[in-house]
């Protein structure tokens, strides 16, 4: 069978403005075919002259040579550290009432509320026996991951017994993954004058709300005697010799303590 013709290619088309022939000619400026010609630029900026044209040049150095002879900002960390604002979001703290219970109910809010998934919560039943916050529950596990903290501060927004909040402590460094999870022990704030170590009894004749309230100023007679007869050589007792600031802090906070002093000491701190 005999193939089909092939169709002969269609002629290309001629490029506007063109010579039939294909020869190539220079093109006329926009201006001179018609089109409107682009307006001349004009600066915006007011023009100097002058001195002040002469001194143009030198003019940007004025912010610099202004600057040279201000105090100087620079802060010579870890040589010399500097206070920070007061609302500063360093490291968190769990805080207790005025008798030593502590403000924590175990409610999970504010790991709920963690963007970065930084806080994990357990919480566990109060008993008779084992009374650490007032109410039902206490926070049994309590941890932050200082890896995933972002200290955003929502956490301390959603907590509601205000038992979370930030402290100013910014220095936290430590050469292991695990050494910056930190446990309910090195966050529970310290134990001050007229505090009970817990577990110990509710103020007698006191609910939750009284202690949300602010009406518990401190440890009561009652409460130190069943600290006495369950635990008589607790150190927080009145005639206890009570905790040293090193005792007060769990074995990762002493850790990472440590690890700073060491860094301090490596930077030339005083
Ligand atoms: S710190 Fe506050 S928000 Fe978090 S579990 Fe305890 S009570 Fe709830």
């Amino acid at each position: 069978m005999a193939e089909p013709r092939k169709k002969p290619p269609a002629p290309r088309p001629q490029q506007a403005g063109a010579p039939a022939g294909g020869k190539a000619v220079a093109r006329k400026p926009a201006s001179e075919v018609g089109a409107p010609a682009a307006p001349q630029y004009e600066s915006l900026i007011p023009q100097s002259s002058g001195l002040r044209a002469l001194l143009a040049p030198v003019g940007g150095f004025g912010v610099t040579l202004s600057n040279m002879f201000r105090k100087t900002v620079t802060e010579q960390y870890p040589r010399e550290t500097v206070p920070t604002k007061p609302r500063y979001h360093g490291r968190h703290q769990l805080n207790r009432y005025a008798d030593g219970l502590e403000k924590c109910i175990g409610c999970e809010l504010c790991a709920w509320a963690c963007p970065a998934d930084a806080i994990y919560v357990e919480a566990g039943d109060n008993t008779p026996d084992e009374q650490y916050s007032p109410g039902e529950r206490y926070g049994r596990v309590y941890q932050i991951n200082y890896l995933r903290c972002i200290f955003c501060g929502l956490c301390i927004e959603a907590c509601p017994t205000r038992a979370l909040t930030m402290t100013n402590d910014y220095e936290l460094a430590g050469p292991t993954r695990a050494g910056m999870i930190y446990e309910k022990q090195d966050l529970l704030a310290p134990l001050r004058d007229g505090m009970l170590a817990a577990p110990h009894p509710m103020a007698e004749g006191t609910t939750d709300t009284d202690y949300y309230r602010g009406e518990v100023t401190g440890a009561t007679q009652e409460q130190q005697d069943w600290v006495r007869e369950q635990r008589p050589d607790d150190p927080t007792l009145p005639e206890g010799p009570g905790l040293t600031p090193a005792e007060q802090v769990g074995p990762t906070a002493a850790a990472m303590a440590a690890n700073v002093a060491a860094a301090h000491r490596q930077g030339g701190a005083r």
